[in-house]
């Protein structure tokens, strides 16, 4: 080998580097740049080789092979040696390369006579893009040295290919496999269509920079920064408010691991050392690792991969000189915001206006952010596996929020297809919305109270968009779950009064704190449990902790001075309970009158209706309780014994069935032998179906997400509710099954032209 190794791909990157900015046209480009690598590392053959939307490698310039066949040869993405590298986006090195078991012979492009081969893969952010070849007549291994140099070259071959340089050069009806369209199916999260552009919620530091003029600078900056990100993790793991146990900290001992792995640090500067700056140099052995974690098959190592990714990303933002998110610059209109997971708080950091969609690479249905989104009225999918590497910042994006689907850079009749789906929806809310200020009475003269679900102040303006007549129902512990540390006494004021002041008039029910379970709050660390959803939670641990109650309950009694105040408690199991908050409640209101504070100009006390041996306190509850507010999420869960969040079961049951439905009249019955208000705030509410059922029942009213007041209000408009009750009291007492209530509300619907 003639070449100085050290100098070597440094003097063909610098060459490189003038050939990407002289103004030539993309082959002429090409075809110079493998004459140069063909020069510099003495080979008889350079190629090129770049994937197409159909999965086929095609030749797109060569040096040393017969001309003719550029873009003419071609081969399948796992075929012949070339569909080995970008299929296992690997190199192979070969000294005898036509004795290997994938060798595919292709007469036109003359290469039998080279008997050495060495290929790479052209990786972007893990995906092969196509793969960069060298070979030689005569049988030689070519050094590790030689095989870095390569990959280090392929790279500025990756950044053409992203630039879409080489799109001109496609034959028609051909693409480039960057961009196909993808389509990644998730879960659906939050329902609603966003179309709109890629923004990457941690965005990939676009390295510009490729090339170094000073490698001992570079190395220098390289230890500074990986320096600092060692401090910067060791001081997460003294953090007090870390607990010492448990999945956090066991992330964090793994990023401490890597940041010093030695194997890790000594590529990063072996690609310094071939000529390129930190940062590319960090992107480079990233898009290695990436490209294997997209290959293991092991959770676990894949999850650990995956916090090498993450700390990869840390280094390239500290080298970079970035705050932790440095998305701002144009910040597209209609934007979709893609995260692998993100928190709550940072969703609310985006400009509402133009948020049209979340994708999440992981988290729950039941995790804040989606809590907060499905509030914000934008759609979701979860669970969406590697869609962040299949996309670049700005490429067109569809998101399905009824079917869990995210479409990248969609085709023409996707498209078209979901901007009608749009369109539709958009003229269905147009008609919603001009029922706002209709009465909602049924056809036979009952009148209905609509309200809404609220849990945050992005909620409010919904009231009046929806023409709600109240909030029904707002979960004060979203509040806490997106606050980083516990909202003091006079926060929680403030907060309240807020709510109360943009309600302008219209009654808010505060539900207190309900946490435990799937609403977890990072400060209140509880023991693990085995049934949490069984546990400590809601007004149980409320008593246990009566301070915290009692805060609230003072919070929520001085915002509502001179006004009503509507509170309720969820969860609870025997009257007793509901009792001994009273209590407390009790002592806030005397303590407060005490100081001469202005008191609610009326208070109405309530329980939620949840936990099914309620059942048997009918009674009791309701002579203790002002109203009840029957939660039909927990209280179905807990009837069928089915978990509400495990999507194995949680449709196992007809919430419409024959036991559900029976529980839901006696309930109501009890109210009226009472004269206790009756409410209900679960899903069901919303759905017009269901809420059609509830109708029937006797509930006249409910309280749903804003979204679905109009649907539900259109419903009951033309409903004959008196007739409904009949049919359904008569097919409820029927002994024996007859025919399935579902289906016997859905004939009604539709023998009385109700619209669902
Ligand atoms: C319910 O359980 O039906 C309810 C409204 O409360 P949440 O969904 O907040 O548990
Ligand atoms: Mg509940």
């Amino acid at each position: 080998m003639i070449r100085d190794l050290a100098a070597g791909p440094r003097i063909l990157l610098r060459r490189l580097r003038e050939l990407t900015a002289e103004p030539l046209e993309p082959q002429e480009r090409l075809d110079r740049i493998v004459l140069q690598i063909a020069r510099n590392m003495v080979a008889e053959v350079c190629s090129v080789y770049v994937l197409r939307a159909d999965g086929v490698l095609e030749l797109y310039a060569t040096e040393g092979l017969n001309k003719e066949s550029v873009h003419l040869a071609q081969l399948k993405m796992g075929e012949g040696l070339v569909g080995t590298i970008a299929a296992s986006a690997q190199p192979l090195n070969l000294s005898d390369a036509q004795s290997h078991p994938a060798f595919a012979y292709l007469p036109e492009t003359g290469e039998e006579l080279f008997q050495s081969f060495l290929g790479v893969p052209i990786l972007r952010a893990g995906r092969s893009l196509g793969v960069l070849v060298v070979q030689n007549r005569a049988q030689r291994h070519y050094s590790d040295d030689e095989v870095e140099a390569l990959e280090t070259v392929a790279m500025v071959l990756a950044e053409m290919v992203a630039s879409g340089e080489l799109k001109k050069l496609t034959q028609p009806g051909q693409e480039l496999d960057l961009t196909r369209p993808v389509t990644v199916t998730g879960e659906a999260y939050a329902e609603g269509v966003g179309l709109g552009y890629v923004v990457l919620h941690d965005p990939r530091v676009v390295v510009t920079n490729l090339l170094n003029d000073d490698v001992d600078h570079e190395v220098n900056r390289l230890s500074e920064a990986l320096g600092s990100l060692r401090i910067h993790i060791d001081d997460m793991l003294s953090r007090r408010e870390i607990s010492m146990e448990g999945e956090h900290r066991a992330v964090l001992e793994a990023y401490r691991m890597f940041a010093h792995d030695r194997g890790w640090v000594r590529k990063l500067e072996e690609a310094i050392r071939n000529g390129l700056t930190a940062e590319a140099a960090v992107e480079r052995v990233q898009s290695e690792t990436r490209a294997r974690m997209m290959r293991l098959t092991d959770p676990y190592l894949r999850e650990r991969m995956h916090d090498f990714d993450d700390l990869a990303n840390r280094l390239l933002r500290q080298l970079a000189g970035f705050g932790a998110h440095a998305a701002a610059d144009a910040f597209p209109s209609d934007a979709i915001v893609i995260a692998r997971a993100m928190g709550a708080a940072e969703l609310l950091d985006y400009p509402r206006a133009s948020l049209r969609g979340l994708v999440l690479e992981e988290g729950a249905v039941t995790s804040h952010v989606v809590i907060v989104a499905r509030a914000m009225g934008i759609p979701v999918v979860g669970n969406a596996e590697g869609v962040a590497a299949l996309t670049e910042k700005g490429d067109a994006v569809i998101i399905d929020g009824e079917d869990g689907k995210v479409h990248l850079r969609p085709a023409q009749d996707v498209q078209r297809a979901y901007e009608e789906k749009a369109r539709f929806r958009a003229r269905r809310q147009e008609q919603f919305r001009a029922l706002r200020s209709v009465e909602p009475m049924t056809r036979d003269g009952r009148r209905i109270s609509l309200n809404m679900n609220a849990g945050l102040l992005v909620d409010l303006p919904q009231l009046t968009e929806s023409g709600a007549e109240g909030i029904g129902l707002f979960r004060t512990e979203l509040q806490f779950m997106i606050a980083s540390t516990m909202p003091k006494g006079e926060e929680q004021e403030a907060f309240y009064r807020s709510v109360i002041k943009q309600a302008a008039g219209r009654p808010v029910t505060f539900r207190t704190l309900d946490i435990g379970s799937d609403k977890v709050v990072p400060y209140f660390q509880a023991a693990k449990e085995e049934n949490p959803a069984l546990g400590w939670r809601a007004v149980r641990l409320a008593l246990d902790r009566p301070a915290l109650l009692r805060t609230q309950f003072r919070a929520l009694l001085k915002a509502s001075a001179g006004v009503e105040l509507k509170v309720m408690i969820p969860m609870v199991t025997e009257v007793e309970e509901l009792r001994q908050a009273r209590m407390l409640l009790q002592k806030e209101v005397q303590h407060l009158s005490r100081f001469g504070h202005t008191l609610p100009k009326k208070l109405q006390y309530g329980a939620m209706l949840e936990v099914p041996a309620l059942m048997w306190q009918l009674d009791e509850l309701m002579a203790e309780a002002d109203f009840v507010s029957v939660g039909s999420n927990d209280l179905f869960q807990f009837t069928m014994a089915v978990d509400r969040g495990n999507a194995q079961v949680a449709e196992r049951f007809d919430i419409l069935g024959r036991p559900f439905l029976r529980l839901l009249r006696d309930i109501v019955r009890a109210g009226e032998r009472n004269n206790t208000p009756v409410t209900l705030c679960g899903e069901m509410a919303g759905r017009p179906l269901s809420a059609m059922a509830l109708l029937g029942l006797g509930f006249r009213a409910v309280s749903m997400s804003p979204a679905s007041i109009g649907p539900i209000k259109a419903m009951l408009l033309g409903l004959d509710v008196d007739t409904l009750s009949a049919a359904m009291n008569d097919a409820l007492d029927r002994p024996g099954q007859g025919m399935p209530m579902r289906e016997m509300l859905k004939r009604f619907a539709e023998t009385h032209n109700i619209p669902l």
